[in-house]
């Protein structure tokens, strides 16, 4: 019985032992914590652990393309694609007077 309290207590800290590396993952705003890039950033999927274990956490998973390190974000921070898209807009004409 023992044995098996043992075994739920390392299976708890394991859990928390990732939630943990998650978090510190976690970035305030869209930016790269290595190269300090906001440019070189694409989204993409979840490994597959956090996808299985941790789906409950309003996270998005990002790529430096520069430095290939990869970082958490909440899914309320605006990333830097909006924006991008915003600029990109072609602005209404402007009078040619
Ligand atoms: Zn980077």
């Amino acid at each position: 019985m023992t044995v098996l309290i043992y075994a739920l207590i390392a299976l708890v800290g394991l859990y928390i032992f990732f939630l943990l590396g998650i978090l510190l993952k976690t970035q305030k705003k869209c930016e790269c914590m290595h190269c300090r890039t906001s440019m070189h950033l694409e989204r993409t999927t979840r490994p597959l652990y956090v996808r299985r274990l941790y789906d409950y956490l309003p996270l998005k998973y990002f790529h430096c393309r520069r430095c290939h390190r990869t970082f958490y974000l909440h899914k309320d921070t605006p990333d830097s694609e909006p924006e991008s898209m915003k600029d990109s807009t072609p602005k209404p004409k402007a009078s040619y007077t």
